[in-house]
């Protein structure tokens, strides 16, 4: 029979201190050339190893290889300017400075297909890949070029379902889009961020994914919640374009945050990952909070459909506070486990 709940985090885990300084989004390489390519390496062993200790069941590479989870990709497209780079509000909520789009945009090359191969050689569980979404991407440049968000997202949406056939047949199971903007322009979701989203996974046979959240536990967006009220209902704006795709399963943010669970029930057909542990926080949860986390869902999707997770990204913790998050996820989910056994 299969396992019920199967556990996995969301992307990120922190790097190693010999890699990248930690604690911060962009950190830098402290590495170059093939020392590089193999301190990277080494620590995707390294995440990999740690979510197998910890028991979780579907496996990622902790993005290890990656700078930033847009812009890494985006550094491998023809037409994107990485010199002269332009300070943008991204999310509508903070200032990054970012790449500049100067002509068309199009995928010369594979990104992570070695990456992802590389994963799949060390592990015979499931693993999932995470890709930006386009309209993240869009919302993370300054475009130049095409002067339409829309028209620069088709174009991103064509290069992500590239890479995402070339992932798949790598042997990757579940590819994973992040759509952080999907909680902040429900206009453009329901105009074109979702047909953007359906193109990039044309003619995919794995499984997909769509995670969207409320941001990474840094300043602007522990603000950002602050503004948004007893009550989180952005997700209220996007589900009912997503439960009409053909998204199979949908990541979301849940522990800690004001999203009233019942919203759940309007992705009734999808498979949940519920976001049970908190990665704006150092507090380690407790298995029991995890366990009542994943309860309060269950009233909302069946038992085979949820897949506990985390919130979002861990990267900007400290390594020991993901280990004990990774834990915590795993002691927690068996904890429901056990419950619905007979
Ligand atoms: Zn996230």
């Amino acid at each position: 029979m299969k396992k019920l709940l199967p556990t996995s985090i969301v992307g990120s885990l922190p790097k190693p201190v010999w890699l990248a300084p930690p604690e911060k989004l962009w950190s830098p390489w402290k590495l170059d050339g093939d020392q590089l390519l193999e301190g990277k390496q080494d620590a995707l062993r390294i995440a990999l190893h740690e979510q197998q200790l910890a028991g979780l069941d579907i496996i990622c590479d902790g993005e290890q290889t990656r700078q930033h989870f847009v812009t890494t990709f985006v550094e491998h497209l023809s037409g994107v300017d990485f010199e002269n780079r332009k300070t943008v509000k991204i999310r509508d909520r903070y200032d990054a400075s970012v790449p500049m789009v100067i002509g068309e945009v199009a995928r010369q090359k594979a990104v992570f297909v070695e990456d992802a191969k590389f994963l799949r050689k060390q592990t015979d569980k499931t693993i999932k890949w995470a890709l930006p979404g386009p309209m993240t991407m869009v919302d993370t440049l300054y475009d130049a070029h095409y002067k339409s968000r829309e028209k620069l997202a088709w174009e991103f949406a064509k290069a992500l379902n590239e890479e995402a056939r070339e992932l798949q047949d790598a042997g990757v199971d579940i590819i994973q889009f992040d759509e952080p903007a999907f909680n902040v322009f429900f206009e453009e979701v329901n105009d074109w961020g979702m047909a953007a989203l359906e193109r990039a996974i044309e003619g995919l046979h794995c499984a997909t994914a769509v995670h969207i959240c409320y941001g990474y536990g840094i300043q602007a967006n522990t603000d950002w919640k602050k503004t948004l009220g007893s009550e989180w209902r952005q997700y209220e704006e996007v589900f009912p374009q997503i439960q009409k795709s053909s998204i199979d399963i949908v990541s979301l943010e849940c522990h800690n945050s004001n999203v009233p669970f019942d919203l759940i029930e309007l992705i009734r057909c999808k498979k949940v990952m519920v976001g049970a542990i908190d990665v704006a926080t150092n507090t380690i949860e407790t298995p029991e909070e995890v366990a009542d986390t994943l309860r309060k869902a269950l009233k909302f999707v069946d038992i085979e459909n949820l897949y506990p997770c985390t919130n979002c990204g861990m990267a900007p913790l400290s390594r020991n506070v993901a280990r004990g998050k990774l834990s915590a996820l795993s002691v927690g989910a068996e904890i429901i486990r056990k419950e619905f056994a007979v």
